[in-house]
């Protein structure tokens, strides 16, 4: 009998079959579509070798249950093409597109299912040598080049969507099919489509279903594509997940070696290995995402880990000591990040984001370890980067603008300074407050280019204007924090001041304490190589948080305004009062000027005057202004 062909073909699936079972898989739908198509090729070959039994011992067995095998073979042949058109649906399509667009297959594979059954068949026996032929197999071949025309169109047609390795497994096996199916069409007594069928198998196997392709050898689970992978279909189909993301600490990077944390993260993927129905991916960097199926499942897994492991930091924080380390291991500073359901984020792209969102922010706290991602979080991200695409526009289309607040010289009675302050033009119109959007430029690296816009600015508003005649000595500009440790800032600034022809001595630069303590080395070189070329500097908000007084005597300040709360503080408590005159005193002292912020009254500001501050700025001369109000303020109050 001449079934060697086929037999080989079943022994290569077989293979193929143990092998995939054996192996560890991910769960994802396209291995499950893999699964299937394996077992109905299986199917098919396994006609294929009982039809020839059937031809060949025709004369025992009735002539329907010879037309039956026959035509169960080519039958399945029609559905091998429908898999193959299935099989490369499953990355084009979220789960109900896939069945709404495999549907009109289905039922098309089954018409031609009824009509090849209907139609009949002839047998040829010529010593060794069988085959079939007649209007079954003509149909037959039909059914199977249209699938095969249709799968083609599908791949290019859908190109960008399919993945290129899904694309070439796909052209292999149906070029496998193809060429067996033409070699056996112009000489049937080659029975090859079977063979051919089992080699696609194999095609497909290798390049795409292997599920060693999914694993990181070096950690023992899966690799980032296979999380990649995975996320995307939770999200395409809509699954609900939990998913645990552990990054080794950044602050703590630089003292922990890769072969030291990669030794760390090994031990926990072993540990997580030992849980029922949880999948471990390693990420980029010293990061893993651990993938539990609900909820509770992962804070049941995540209060064990920290009883198993023993987390330093976790001590510090919950109780204020160090635990006894009761012979654990000591593991280094680690940042958990908890997603209670994927389903929260709206898709992949989302959830990528609010990691990323989350881990820039806490990566370099000391004070938290452990963040969830709920509801109030997601609100947060969600509106911090409308903020940042908001700040992103508004410096593409020019709609940042400077706003500037008068400040009062008390000596000379006159306006002779100003606050620029920062405002966003939203496109109705309306304005974006400060308040809003420089903590969210500070973290995202967008204050730099926001600082700089309102130097240019302010430089330009200098330029064009007779200051003389307005009685503008300076004007005080805001410098964020971040700002401060920018080493190059120092020259970025002086260059915009070069550029529009603007003499230093115009400026005065606002800081505040906390920028001292973060990057003081870095600052001072800064001030000092501004302060050479005449730029200013004062000390802002003063007497909010933590006023360090050493700051005063460590850094080359020329004056220091008082924050808005100790001016109000100052009417309303005696003890706030008396440390306000000694502020003032202190400044003098150090022959620094003083600015009293946030004077609404009258009465507030006869008190300033009478406490010998230098400046005085508040809504009680003017809100902050647009520059040409501003001028027009000064031209009507200077001439007074
Ligand atoms: P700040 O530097 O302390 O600026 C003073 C803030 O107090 C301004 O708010 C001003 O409008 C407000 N203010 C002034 N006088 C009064 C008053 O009498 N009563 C009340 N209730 N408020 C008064 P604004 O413009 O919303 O700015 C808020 C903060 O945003 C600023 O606080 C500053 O920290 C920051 N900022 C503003 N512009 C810039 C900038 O160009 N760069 C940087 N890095 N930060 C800026
Ligand atoms: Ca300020
Ligand atoms: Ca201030």
């Amino acid at each position: 009998m001449p079934i060697h062909n086929q037999l080989c073909g079943m022994a290569v699936m077989i293979v193929i079959l143990y092998m995939f079972l054996y192996q560890k898989r991910i769960g994802l739908y396209t291995e499950m579509v893999f699964l299937r198509t394996l077992v109905i090729t299986m199917i098919c070959v396994t006609l294929d070798i009982l039809s020839i039994v059937a031809i060949w011992n025709r004369e025992q067995i009735p002539g329907w249950l010879l037309d039956l095998s026959c035509k169960s073979y080519v039958v399945g042949l029609v559905w091998v093409g429908y898999l193959a058109l299935t099989y490369v649906m499953t990355d084009m399509y979220s789960e109900q597109e896939y069945y709404r667009s495999t549907r009109g297959a289905t039922i098309i594979a089954a018409l031609e299912s009824v009509v090849i059954y209907c139609l009949p068949i002839a047998y040829h026996v010529d010593g060794n040598v069988i085959y079939t032929e007649g209007p079954c197999i003509l149909m037959t071949y039909l059914c199977a080049m249209i699938f095969l025309v249709w799968t083609i169109v599908m791949i290019v047609r859908h190109r960008r969507q399919i993945e290129f390795k899904r694309r070439l497994a796909a052209i292999a096996w149906i070029g496998m099919w193809v060429t067996a199916a033409l070699v056996q069409f112009f000489n049937n007594q080659l029975l090859l489509v079977g063979f051919a069928g089992s080699l696609g198998m194999m095609a497909l196997y290798c390049i795409l279903e292997n599920p060693e392709n999914n694993v990181d050898h070096k950690f023992g689970c899966f690799h980032t594509h296979a999380l990649n992978a995975y996320l995307e279909q939770c999200y395409g189909r809509k699954e609900r997940k939990s998913i645990l993301i552990l990054s080794i600490n950044n602050r703590l990077r630089r003292d922990v070696s890769i072969e030291s944390s990669d030794e760390y993260l090994r031990k926990l993927i072993r540990w997580f290995h030992t849980l029922p129905d949880v999948k471990v991916f390693k990420n980029i960097d010293r990061e893993l995402a651990i993938v539990f199926p609900d909820m509770t499942a992962m804070s049941h897994a995540f209060s064990k880990l920290q009883e198993t492991f023993y987390y330093d930091h976790f001590y510090n924080l919950a109780r204020g000591d160090r635990a006894v380390n009761d012979g654990r291991d000591v593991f280094p500073e680690t940042l958990f990040i908890l997603f209670p359901d994927t389903q929260l984020m709206a898709d992949m792209d989302e959830m990528m984001m609010v990691h990323q969102a989350l881990y820039a922010e806490h990566c370099n706290r000391v004070d938290s370890f452990v963040c969830y991602v709920n509801d109030a979080a997601l609100k947060k991200i969600r509106s911090e980067n409308q903020i940042v695409k908001e700040i992103k526009d508004a410096l593409a289309e020019d709609r940042v603008e400077v706003f500037f607040q008068p400040i009062y010289e008390v000596k000379q009675d006159r306006f002779s300074s100003a606050e620029a302050l920062i405002r966003i033009r939203k496109k109705d119109g309306s304005l974006l407050s400060p308040g809003l959007f420089i903590p969210v430029a500070e973290m995202n690296g967008l204050i730099e280019r926001l600082g700089e816009r309102v130097m240019e600015k302010v430089c330009m508003f200098l330029k064009s204007h007779d200051l003389e005649a307005l009685g503008i000595h300076y004007l005080e500009v805001n410098l964020s924090v971040v700002q401060c440790g920018q080493r190059n800032l120092a020259d970025r600034y002086l260059e915009i001041m070069r550029r529009h022809e603007i003499d230093p001595y115009y400026i005065n630069l606002e800081i505040t304490e906390t920028g001292t303590t973060q990057s003081k080395k870095t600052l001072l070189a800064n001030m000092n190589r501004l302060i050479r070329e005449g730029v200013s500097f004062s000390l802002d908000d003063f007497g909010n948080g933590q006023s360090n007084l050493d700051y005063m005597i460590d850094m080359p300040v020329a004056g220091m305004k008082l924050d808005m709360n100790m001016t109000r503080a100052y009417f309303e408590d005696l003890k706030a009062k008396m440390v306000v005159q000694s502020t003032i005193r202190m400044a003098h002292d150090l022959d620094m000027f003083l600015v009293a912020e946030g004077v609404e009254e009258k009465e507030q500001f006869e008190e300033m005057v009478e406490q010998k501050v230098d400046y005085i700025q508040g809504y009680y001369f003017s809100k902050p202004l647009p520059e040409n109000d501003y001028v027009a303020f000064l031209q009507s109050r200077q001439a007074g």
